[in-house]
């Protein structure tokens, strides 16, 4: 049997000498990596062994021997514990520069890009209570309704109340809201065994126009009283502007499921991003922090540094927030995007804001942009906004195809990027501006917009 320089239940005295990307500190028994939740580079650690694997092991903090001088108190431990607030015990200033590097590390070991400098991460003033979006598991504890998060790395609901980097008024309405649910007495879903009723509250709420809209997700269609029960949460959040029921009847990690009812209201809810009105509705991504979803745009609206008889094309539109943010600067606006219903939004913001020269498509990017690229579509700018896992190949040849002057990349994910950043420079582009936007204060998330320009050849 292969032998490990500690075992389990063991307890040692260790010290932390880095912060994983997803902010745990490492510490190294003769060479051999331990992850330890709650634990900050150069702080010495009383730890406890409780997993031990082949490549790295997992450690619980027993007694901080000597604090970080960059350790900030946390007011709930949960928070740390859920993943809610992974990095809310490091101080904000060094929670930018943690994000900063991360993009740094990835452009220097993946994209292999050592030369490039990563700007300082833009943060903000007051870095907490700005979600605008919930998505809240609801479950059974104690013959009662609970609502809560996850703790990490389980499906075990932590009972949660103030949930410290949401919009407090998205956190009363959620108590609220399993108060009525309550007292209605809906059955709280059992993801064991499939079993139960209600299984999440969605909530969002518009940063500006203060609208919200609550989405319950229920296992199944039949929902006794839903409209009655949508009526008392208006009646109890006059902000609430709509209810939707989402049916979801898999035993599946995806929140949403297809089908959709409208129980009160609109259906959607307004806001406004840099002065431009929104219809969100529930299937949309919408970004979740408003004010720093501002300062992203306006940074790449300012690196594309856009004219008058620019063609844009705006991938991964969601809602059409880029292309529509930018439309009335430029001649046209083509964007796509995969759900509908997404789309349907885009094309109903642009009249909202009196658009007529921006046009948004359902569709795969990766077949959409070399579609476009035959029909002779010449953007000189492009703007890509992907979820995680980055842009498909076939994408980037068909971007770099159309010989656009620039592209503003949009990344969650530094790691795909750097991949990405390398194709891109394959075929001509070069990255010339690199800039972290901390959209997820308190969590590990990065948020990162770059600009390449084409190299004349
Ligand atoms: N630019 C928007 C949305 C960005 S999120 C904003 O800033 O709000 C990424 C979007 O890409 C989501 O709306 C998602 O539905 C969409 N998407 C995911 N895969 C896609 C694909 N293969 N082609 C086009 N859009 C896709």
């Amino acid at each position: 049997m292969k032998q490990y320089p500690v075992t389990k239940n063991q307890q040692i005295e260790a010290t932390i000498i880095d912060l994983s990307h997803e902010g745990m500190g490492i510490a190294k028994v003769d060479g051999y990596p331990i992850f330890i939740e709650n634990a900050l580079p150069e702080e010495e650690v009383r730890v406890k062994i409780l997993k031990v694997g082949n490549k790295f092991g997992f450690g619980k903090v027993m007694e901080i021997l000597k604090p970080s001088p960059d350790r900030q108190t946390v007011e709930n431990e949960d928070l740390l514990r859920t993943g809610i607030a992974p990095l809310s015990h490091l101080r904000y200033e060094k929670q930018l520069e943690f994000k900063q590097q991360q993009v740094q590390n990835v452009l220097t070991k993946v994209a292999k890009m050592p030369e490039i400098t990563v700007l300082p991460t833009l943060g903000m003033e007051a870095p907490y209570a700005y979600r605008n979006k919930a998505q809240i598991p609801v479950r059974k504890i104690d013959g009662q309704l609970a609502t809560g998060f996850y703790r990490k790395n389980s499906h075990q609901l932590v009972p949660i109340e103030d949930f410290f980097i949401q919009d407090p008024a998205i956190d009363a309405a959620i108590v609220t809201v399993r108060n009525i649910l309550q007292r209605f007495n809906i059955k709280a879903y059992n993801e064991e065994f499939n079993e139960g009723f209600m299984r999440h509250i969605v909530i969002r709420r518009g940063h500006y126009s203060h609208e919200m809209m609550v989405v319950l997700v229920t296992r199944k269609a039949k929902f006794f009283k839903g409209k009655e029960i949508a009526q008392v949460i208006h009646d109890e959040l006059p902000e609430v502007v709509s209810v939707v029921q989402n049916v979801n009847e898999e035993k599946t990690n995806v929140i949403l499921g297809k089908e959709e009812k409208v129980l009160f209201g609109k259906g959607y809810i307004e806001d406004e991003l840099l002065g431009k009105k929104f219809h969100i509705s529930a299937k949309s991504f919408y970004q979740v922090n408003t004010k720093q979803t501002e300062v992203l745009y306006q940074k790449a609206i300012e690196l594309a540094d856009l004219k008058a008889t620019d063609v844009v094309i705006d991938a991964y539109a969601g809602i059409g927030t880029i292309g529509l943010s930018i439309a009335d600067k430029v001649d046209h606006v083509y964007g796509m995007e995969t759900i509908s219903e997404a789309v349907d939004d885009a094309r109903d913001n642009a009249k909202l804001n009196a658009i007529d020269n921006a046009t948004y498509l359902v569709g795969r990017a990766e077949k959409v942009m070399p579609q476009w690229a035959k029909e002779d579509i010449a953007p000189n700018v492009i703007f890509v906004d992907p979820p995680r896992k980055g842009l498909d190949q076939t994408f980037i040849q068909a971007a770099c195809d159309m010989k656009p002057e620039k592209i503003v990349y949009i990344s969650c994910n530094p790691a795909t990027m750097a991949r990405d950043l390398t194709h891109f420079a394959e075929l001509g582009y070069t990255t010339d501006t690199v800039q972290p936007v901390d959209l997820f204060p308190q969590t590990t998330h990065v948020e990162t917009v770059v600009l390449m320009s084409r190299i004349e050849k």
